[in-house]
């Protein structure tokens, strides 16, 4: 279920769903006082802090996500501020999701805010597919909250789903068939198609790739020409109905990175604590290197007693960023020690640490759906490794490096599937 198929499908039965302003539209159902009024979502609510996630209102204003505090509440003076709630939003989430499994056994949640209803086995069932979102909008005014919205894209696959849930907000309803995609597709840019950031296009259009209907009509085997890889022949896949690329998750490979603890180690937490850092380092850097994310990341520590602690969470906003797997497992840790009461997890005992990463996505396809700003970040980081690997690891350091400070929210990065049964 949920598989990639690699046979045209042309019926449009494909439903993917967004919702609109998720964080904001939470905090709004929640507190009657903050409906209608431009709000932003922050992490930290003082003057430097930065808006995560902005309300529709607040964006109809110019408030955009990743603006500091100061600099949107010059532009909104009426701005009001909120801090993070990531318990609420899960809790959304997993409402939402049970909703739409009463429409479909079928259902994939990409993020904390988006999840395709697949529909294709239900064809019998279901007469009309707009009628079917219809449906699923008002159930989730109904029985998640009345002041959510979401955008809704059917299609024959999930790719084109994701993309007519951009072509309207909020609360759109597009579908993209086989008679209305080159009409759509003419309207649009080769960067407003989800997953081609300004590398990709950059690369299409020195391939004479010019346009989503260049891209449509250009021959598979030109596209993996100009695409360097088998990317270019998803790319046919998706803008020809030829199958289903973007519903399976399933790990094809790990890496992984070990250490043996020495004695004089394992007597410090410091000296601990920076080898689960160099680790996870060392995995960015092999992703940077094969460009690609990963969905999946494990923990371990072997103790001198043959124990072991493990840890294995995935989520579905991809990631790259060594501090930020870093902190994710420093906090399950500190979780698990705190759940049960077992003192530290690095202690004198440790023998061996290991982490592996795995599920991956290529960078070139990772969507950017909740921290738009993400692009600039992974240029960043893309930049500095190829410093390091030229002049040597330690020719330059990020300071969050420096000081190992913890990541307040990870809500973005928080694993959405552990909120499921599967
Ligand atoms: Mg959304």
């Amino acid at each position: 279920m949920n598989d990639n198929r690699l046979r045209t499908h042309l019926e449009p039965t494909v439903l993917f769903v967004d919702m609109n302003s998720f964080f904001a539209s939470c905090e709004q159902q929640d507190n009657y006082w903050l409906r209608g009024r431009p709000i932003a979502v922050c992490v930290y609510t003082g003057a430097r802090g930065c808006v995560i996630a902005p309300s529709i209102e607040a964006k109809l204003r110019g408030v955009k996500t990743g603006m500091r505090l100061d600099e949107a509440m010059s532009i909104c003076p009426e701005l009001v501020p909120v801090e993070t709630s990531p318990d609420r939003y899960r809790a959304y989430h997993v409402k939402l999701i049970s909703v739409f499994k009463r429409f479909s056994d079928d259902v994939l949640p990409k993020s904390i805010d988006e999840a395709v209803i697949d529909l294709t086995r239900y064809q019998l069932a279901y007469k009309s597919m707009p009628e079917v979102a219809q449906r699923i909008k008002h159930a989730i005014r109904t029985d998640v909250g009345d002041y959510l919205r979401c955008s809704i894209g059917i299609a024959p696959n999930a790719f084109l789903a994701k993309l007519a849930s951009t072509l309207q907000k909020p609360d759109g309803l597009v579908t993209i068939s086989p008679a209305n995609i080159d009409e759509v597709l003419g309207k649009l840019a080769l960067t407003d198609l989800p997953g081609i950031g300004h590398a990709m296009a950059t690369r299409l259009q020195a391939g004479t790739i010019n346009s989503p209907l260049e891209l449509r009509y250009a021959s598979p085997d030109r596209l993996k020409l100009v695409c360097k890889s088998i990317i270019g022949w998803h790319w046919h896949l998706r803008l020809n109905f030829g199958g289903e690329v973007d519903l399976a998750a399933h790990a094809y490979k790990q890496m992984q990175a070990i250490r043996s603890v020495s004695t004089g180690q394992r007597q410090s937490l410091e000296q601990m604590t920076t080898i689960l850092r160099t680790l996870c380092l060392t995995l960015e850097r092999r992703m940077v290197h094969q460009k690609v994310f990963c969905r999946r990341l494990q923990g371990w520590v072997r103790y001198s007693n043959g124990k072991r602690y493990e840890d294995g969470l995935t989520f579905s906003i991809p990631m790259q960023d060594g501090i930020e797997l870093f902190d994710l497992l420093c906090s399950r840790m500190q979780r698990y020690q705190e759940a049960h009461q077992c003192g530290p997890l690095l202690n004198a005992d440790v023998r061996q640490i290991g982490m592996g990463v795995s599920d991956f996505m290529p960078a070139e396809s990772v969507q950017y759906t909740l921290f738009e700003d993400n692009t600039r970040k992974d240029k960043f980081r893309e930049t500095l490794n190829a410093i390091k690997e030229r002049f040597g690891k330690n020719s330059l350091i990020r300071a969050t490096e420096l000081r190992g400070e913890s990541v307040k929210d990870l809500i973005g990065f928080g694993s959405i599937k552990d909120l499921h049964e599967w």
